[in-house]
């Protein structure tokens, strides 16, 4: 809708209402998941009509798969700023980029990450995972400034056990929207003698990074945050500690010989891409990253500023209505809220929001736990142990009105409450 190029599968949607008649599909969970480029798909169509195996035939389709598939390392490399000699493993989205990661951090390293994280970037390291390996894991707590997340980073690496040391974060929350840091960060980690890692989920489909220019060291991120399907994600940086440590999986594609008393392995990328891999998803991935990479970023990012503000600033005139942050209301942020209501539910909110108004939001603590307890508590929300509450993020799908509508339906459902009645059923509402 923004630019050409730029269009999306199911973009005008029609959704079913339960107060009858439908509604177009106003989709603000593009956090969870966004929905594909047009051009996305069409690529991947095309891709299936050449479908072979990939790295193991030597029929034309075979090769066509194989080099469709080593060629989408270098647009997803390119769009994130990559070094040339950066290592870009495919894995299936970000958790699994981080538990990659994880297994190949060298014995003795100390890794700091804030407990504010989402848990696909806080939990891979725990030290009970790399048994033997002598890994600490130093849990920061949430910061109330990006100058206090620097100082909490430079204490803890300072005080740190001899030893390599990983720093891990956010490049923008995926509960508060809030972008991190990063550059900040990642020069008192390198002044420290840390390696830092950036979690790009949120940040990648909305803002144009360099880890070059950042100074980062590795980076995850996910195709589905990003516009492809589901399935296909990727880890790209310092090849070092990668190509060091034993295959991510075992298996075929990893080994380059088998004897029976000796196995030895590829080197990378193969070494942890063992198992026939996904190559429209790759493909996809690569083919969004390219268009996103090529898009006019300035013109999309300031579209987006005026959603996020209309988002914002219309969730927090409610009354009843806390916006969460920790940085608080002025900080930068991308087209991400978390909101609460005071006296009303989250999860019955949000299934009156689809039933009622088609409008899609996300319910509950959103593979964030700590954090949103936290934010929760600090509003002083009532439950705020109970951690739940509402998110609306925006991308490329969404309009002004989708953001009004949202806006209007908050105001009356925090005013009046659902128009239906909602009866909870195994822990979800069911009109
Ligand atoms: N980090 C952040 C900031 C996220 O928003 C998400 C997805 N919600 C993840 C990591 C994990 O991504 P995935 O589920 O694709 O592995």
């Amino acid at each position: 809708p923004h630019a050409p190029g730029l269009d999306l599968v199911g973009a005008h949607a029609r959704v079913p209402l339960a107060t009858g008649g439908t509604a177009e599909y106003a989709n603000l969970d593009h956090g969870a998941s966004a929905p594909a480029l047009r051009v996305v798909r069409d690529t991947v169509d095309e891709l299936l009509e050449r479908y072979a195996s990939v790295h193991r035939g030597a029929g034309w389709h075979s090769k066509v798969c194989t080099s469709l598939y080593e060629g989408s390392r270098e647009p997803i490399r390119s769009f994130v700023g990559g070094r040339a000699d950066d290592a870009v493993i495919f894995t299936r989205h970000t958790t699994d980029s981080f538990n990659l990661l994880a297994h190949c951090l060298p014995a003795r390293t100390t890794v700091v990450v804030f407990e504010t994280e989402h848990h696909a970037a806080l939990l891979p390291w725990s030290a009970e995972r790399a048994p033997g390996r002598d890994r600490r894991v130093v849990r920061l707590p949430a910061p109330d400034s990006p100058a206090h997340a620097v100082a909490l980073v430079d204490q803890a690496l300072r005080r740190r056990a001899p030893g390599p040391a990983l720093l891990v974060i956010t490049g923008a929350s995926n509960v508060t929207g809030e972008v991190w840091p990063v550059a900040e960060l990642a020069r008192v980690a390198r002044s420290r003698g840390a390696r830092t890692a950036l979690d790009a989920a949120q940040l990648a489909p909305h803002r144009p990074f360099s880890i070059t220019d950042l100074g980062v060291d590795y980076v995850a991120l996910s195709g589905h945050k990003l516009y492809a399907p589901y399935g296909t994600g990727a880890l790209i940086g310092r090849a070092d500690w990668l190509a060091a440590a034993p295959p991510y999986l075992i298996g075929g594609g990893a080994t380059a010989s088998v004897r029976d008393d000796a196995t030895d392995y590829k080197p990378l990328p193969d070494r942890h891409e063992a198992g026939s891999p996904n190559v429209p998803g790759t493909v996809a991935l690569a083919t969004a990253c390219h268009v996103l990479a090529t898009a006019d970023r300035e013109a999309l990012a300031q579209a987006e500023t005026a959603l996020t503000e209309t988002l914002r600033r219309g969730l927090a005139g409610i009354p009843g209505v806390t916006v969460h942050s920790l940085f608080g209301d002025r900080a930068d942020s991308i087209g991400v809220a978390t909101f609460t209501i005071a006296g009303q539910k989250p999860a019955v909110v949000a299934a009156a929001l689809s039933a009622e108004h088609g409008i899609g939001v996300r319910d509950g603590a959103f593979c964030a736990h700590p954090l949103v307890r936290k934010l929760l508590g600090a509003a002083g929300c009532a439950d705020a142990e109970n951690g739940q509450a509402l998110r609306a993020s925006v991308g490329l799908g969404t309009t002004t009105e989708h953001v009004q509508r949202l806006v209007q339906a908050v105001e009356s459902i925090a005013e009046r409450g659902p128009r239906l009645r909602y009866v909870v059923r195994d822990g979800r509402p069911v009109p």
